[in-house]
């Protein structure tokens, strides 16, 4: 059989191109507004690809990004995967140390960067770690001062053929790569294929995924190193919309102008991104909201009174609940039809306050601690289990987290999330809690584990634990609980802690709060009961109300 007729990402790239010409791709870059075609995308991604031919890097290599949203890397999202090449899209907000492990483990040849991003590789940049990067590429017209040898994004692509034929690749090729902060140990390498990735823009563009049809302009505030952005450049694509790219570090003003400017009808992000958005249209600016019909709010829970804000502004919110490990959409939480009629507005709230609905290719099970399957009451809760096209069926080049994050039986692999769960009569899902020992700050994922080593590290500390505790505006932060070992100055500890932490680790994973302790709790099992320390943070409302500014991450 000759190939071509595979589930792939290249008629996605031709039907855009052939049908929708003029449709615009509008970018925010350090640069200021730019914006063309998708006939001009076109060229662009063609020129790329020779370039990328001309670098000597086979099909089958990765090449990794470093860079916000805009349009030079939607470029690289079809040029490189439509080559047979696979897109590794690295998160710059990572402590250096997993930056390195992450290009390492990858085996990343090429590194596309952001100039404003440049000075935070140069730092991460280890010559044993970055052993296999052969060129990094700036994106834009010139490179900044920094100790990188690069060279710039327009010179690289410059000068080639704006027509190139792209390839047949099969299906099952690796198109896509994103890591996973897990509990412990270096972050977990996820490969999309080209199938995972054709199926989920298939999903999630039905209407019972997120709607995107020709007719939308999409925005996604969801960085594009967070699993594509939510798939959206590709969705956007295949339904032949606008797209709109908000650029380096989008303040609540840029994201509003371009709603307005750009006649925004869907956006995408976590619920820091709409809270700054509420806080600066409640400061007095004015921001016509009108051309927004959606926005996707998905990452952490959205809140009830955000669902609500949105809603008395004409805004649908599609809460949405996915994984790095799912492409990465699993369930959107939307009414069912007739529920509307059935349920008073508050029952309503409470229903699309869950994280809902499974798009439809997927399949799930919630197991309880004895491996049986709790019945959709609404009350009982175990963990979910998932899979189907766009799920992962593996770690990369982590057999030890594959022994415990996947389950086989006769029907195929489970994905075990660590996400537990309850299910409703009407197959909503609604997490209430999570297995795994990670706290997600703005989005952004901070290992306890990890803190709590490094702060044992310290000669005056003899056990250490970190819990999340729930902040309004990054929805989780860490706390510290430590023991001092005996006759350490309690002052000292603190300062010296913060220290050691700080040389290690970004401003946003250094907890809010140390506070000192007589004794970690302990589980019956003797492992630290942090259930018992969460209780115990909140009872005694150490809370201490908003975090500064700098101590979260930057982008969302
Ligand atoms: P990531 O792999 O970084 O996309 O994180 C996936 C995890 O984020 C999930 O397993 C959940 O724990 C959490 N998460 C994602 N979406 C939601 C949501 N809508 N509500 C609550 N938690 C969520």
């Amino acid at each position: 059989m000759p190939g071509g007729t595979d589930q792939t990402l290249r008629p996605f790239l031709w039907r855009a191109e052939r049908m929708y010409p003029d449709t615009e791709i509008v970018s925010r870059t350090h640069d200021g507004t730019e914006r063309y075609t998708y006939d001009e995308y076109g060229d662009r991604a063609a020129q790329l690809a020779h370039a990328m031919d001309g670098t000597g890097v086979p099909e089958g290599e990765r090449v990794g990004t470093f860079c916000w949203n805009h349009h030079r890397h939607f470029e690289t999202y079809f040029a490189i995967p439509t080559t047979g090449r696979q897109l590794h899209t690295i998160n710059p907000l990572l402590p250096d140390e997993h930056i390195q492990y992450i290009v390492q483990n990858a085996g990343d040849r090429i590194i596309f960067l952001d100039p404003s991003l440049a000075e935070k590789l140069a730092g991460a940049y280890d010559e044993e770690a970055f052993e296999s990067v052969e060129q990094f590429v700036v994106m834009g017209a010139e490179v900044p001062d920094v100790d990188l040898d690069a060279v710039d994004y327009e010179s690289f692509i410059d000068g080639h053929d704006t027509s190139y034929d792209w390839p047949v690749v099969g299906e099952e090729t690796p198109a896509g790569m994103c890591y996973t902060s897990g509990t412990t140990g270096k972050p977990k390498g996820v490969e999309y294929t080209q199938k995972m990735l054709w199926s989920h823009t298939m999903a999630t563009m039905s209407p019972q995924g997120l709607g995107i049809s020709d007719d939308d302009v999409v925005m996604p505030v969801v960085p594009m190193f967070h699993v594509n952005a939510w798939g959206m450049p590709f969705t956007t694509t295949a339904a032949g919309a606008k797209h709109v790219y908000p650029g380096p570090s989008p303040e609540p003003e840029d994201i509003a102008t371009l709603i307005e400017e750009e006649g925004v009808t869907v956006t995408a992000g976590v619920p820091t991104v709409w809270l700054g958005l509420q806080e600066y249209i409640q400061a007095g600016n004015d921001v016509d909201l009108s051309s927004l019909e959606s926005v996707i709010i998905g990452g952490s829970a959205a809140p009830k009174a955000m669902i609500e804000w949105f809603d008395d502004r004409g805004v649908t919110v599609d809460h949405a609940w996915g994984m790095t490990e799912m492409s990465p959409i699993g369930s959107v939480s939307r009414l069912k039809s007739g529920l509307a009629e059935e349920l008073s507005y508050e029952e309503q709230i409470d229903k699309r306050a869950k994280q809902g609905l499974m798009v439809p290719g997927l399949e799930f099970k919630v197991v309880d601690d004895e491996g049986e399957e709790v019945p959709w009451n609404g009350e009982d809760f175990g963990e979910l289990h998932i899979r189907g096209p766009w799920v992962t069926q593996e770690y990369f080049k982590r057999p030890e987290a594959n022994e415990e994050d996947f389950e086989d039986d006769e029907g195929g692999r489970w994905l075990k999330t660590g996400d537990v769960v309850t299910v409703d009569e009407d197959g909503y899902i609604k997490i209430v809690d999570r297995a795994k020992d990670v706290i997600k700050s703005g989005g952004e994922w901070i290992s306890s584990v990890e803190l709590e080593n490094a702060i044992m590290a310290h000669d005056g500390v003899t056990e250490a634990a970190v819990v999340g505790v729930p902040h309004e505006r990054w929805q989780e932060r860490p706390v510290a609980f430590i023991v001092p070992a005996e006759g350490v100055d309690p002052d000292d500890l603190e300062a010296e802690v913060m220290e050691m932490l700080g040389e290690e680790y970004p401003k946003w994973w250094l907890p809010d709060d140390l506070i000192q302790i007589d004794e970690v709790p302990k589980t019956a099992t003797g492992k630290f009961s942090k259930k018992d320390l969460r209780e115990e943070y909140a009872d005694e409302s150490l809370v201490e109300g908003q975090v500064p500014e700098e101590s979260a991450p930057d982008d969302d």
